[in-house]
């Protein structure tokens, strides 16, 4: 079964020129499950290689407007594509009701059944083989994070441990694959346990919202293979974020390393930030800690077949032709560096991730501006990245 979160806004407060505000969608073996609804939601899935699905599920993780402002445009959308027969859900803390009673004259009439649905911390939605878990975090109003808990899987099936005890290859084997046990011909029953290995664990992933760092946050966390985790600011501004009850990498790192996740996934960053310098400051702390940009994923295999996996792009439509790129390729400005030996550096970095940058003499300030295509700006934004250089490196986005 195939899981993984694609981050379709990762931006605070208000969109920037390269983030969205909040976002993501879960994709777990069919299903299709939408968390936070910012503005500008529905286009960004019409962007990325999902499109827009007929969602049945949303889930709100609190109703600050970066969270929702998106619903009224895509209901409006399932509405004059002729949805009908399929209702949608929207999860939230308390006041989801109000929200959809004070957005019903906006709205019009929906030719679908709209369901909100509160959830109070501690809530658990049982759904076959996983559960939502929802737990109270810390940000000055109704909010709620959500914990995805996937069910322990049955043990690996033993062959040969089958073989030897005379079970046939058939049905049989499917019924104890099942945890039932069989009655073979001879009269002998065989129970689960004889064929199967120990259980296997299955996979949780915790997408916070916005919160200050907390412990119910840590509890609900505890040995996650993913937490998403807020980190608004760096640790400089601090003072800013207890005020505001939002969270900084550095506090987000400790979250997760109190709570022993396989990887932290910082977003939510306010627009002063670009990502890398927030990445550094966390992973001093927590090493595993990626910062995804819009329209990256992450996968989260069974934790048997490995860690789970930052993808690049990974919900992102295929690229665009070369010759669209070119077209579009004005140099932009990538870093600024003190001196010519400085540029030089990042001029070969980047020359080593098949980038040709051009040295400029920057018309104010200090130094020399480094510039690279415009359609090779992300690249090379990784590529400084991957450097770990110091913070002032990367131009402002
Ligand atoms: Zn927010
Ligand atoms: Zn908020």
């Amino acid at each position: 079964m195939d899981l993984d979160l694609v981050f379709l806004g990762t931006s605070a407060s208000m969109p920037s020129a390269r983030r969205a505000p909040a976002a993501f969608l879960l994709r777990r073996g069919g299903e299709r499950l939408l968390f936070d609804c910012a503005e500008g939601t529905q286009r960004q899935l019409q962007r990325s290689a999902v499109g827009l699905p007929d969602l049945e599920e949303i889930f709100l993780t609190h109703l600050h407007a970066d969270h929702m402002l998106g619903l009224p445009g895509m209901l409006k959308t399932f509405a004059l594509r002729g949805r009908e027969e399929l209702a949608l859900t929207v999860y939230g803390p308390k006041g989801v009701r109000e929200l959809f009673t004070k957005l019903r004259p906006f709205l019009g009439r929906l030719p679908y059944a709209l369901h909100p649905v509160e959830l109070a911390p501690g809530d658990v939605l049982e759904r076959g083989d996983y559960r939502f878990e929802t737990f109270r975090v810390e940000h000055g109003v109704a909010a709620i994070g959500y914990a995805l808990v996937e069910r322990e899987r049955p043990g690996r099936f033993d062959v040969e441990a089958a073989d030897a005890l005379g079970v046939p290859a058939g049905p049989e084997r499917g019924t104890l694959q099942g945890g039932e046990p069989v009655t073979l011909v001879d009269g002998r029953v065989i129970t689960p346990d004889a064929v199967l290995g120990t259980p296997r664990p299955g996979r949780k992933l915790v997408l916070t919202g916005d919160t200050a760092p907390s412990p119910t946050v840590v509890q609900a966390a505890y040995r996650a293979d993913l937490l998403v985790h807020e980190s608004t600011f760096s640790e400089e501004e601090k003072e800013r974020a207890r005020e505001t009850l939002h969270a900084t990498a550095t506090e987000a790192a400790q979250v997760a390393q109190l709570a022993d996740v396989r990887m932290l996934a910082l977003t939510h960053l306010s627009p002063r930030y670009a990502g890398p310098e927030l990445a550094r400051e966390a992973r001093a702390i927590f090493p595993e800690t990626v910062v995804p940009r819009d329209f990256d994923s992450i996968e989260i295999p069974y934790p048997e077949r490995g860690a789970p996996r930052l993808v690049k792009g990974g919900g992102a439509p295929a690229r665009e032709s070369p010759y669209h790129q070119a077209a579009m390729s004005r140099m932009v400005q990538i870093a600024t560096a003190g001196d010519v030996t400085e540029a030089e550096q990042i001029q070969d970095l980047l020359r080593d991730a098949g980038i040709d940058a051009e040295i400029e003499t920057a018309v104010a300030e200090d130094g020399l501006n480094v510039m690279v295509p415009e359609a090779a700006l992300e690249a090379a934004q990784d590529a400084i990245e991957a450097l770990s250089e110091p913070d002032d490196l990367i131009a402002e986005p």
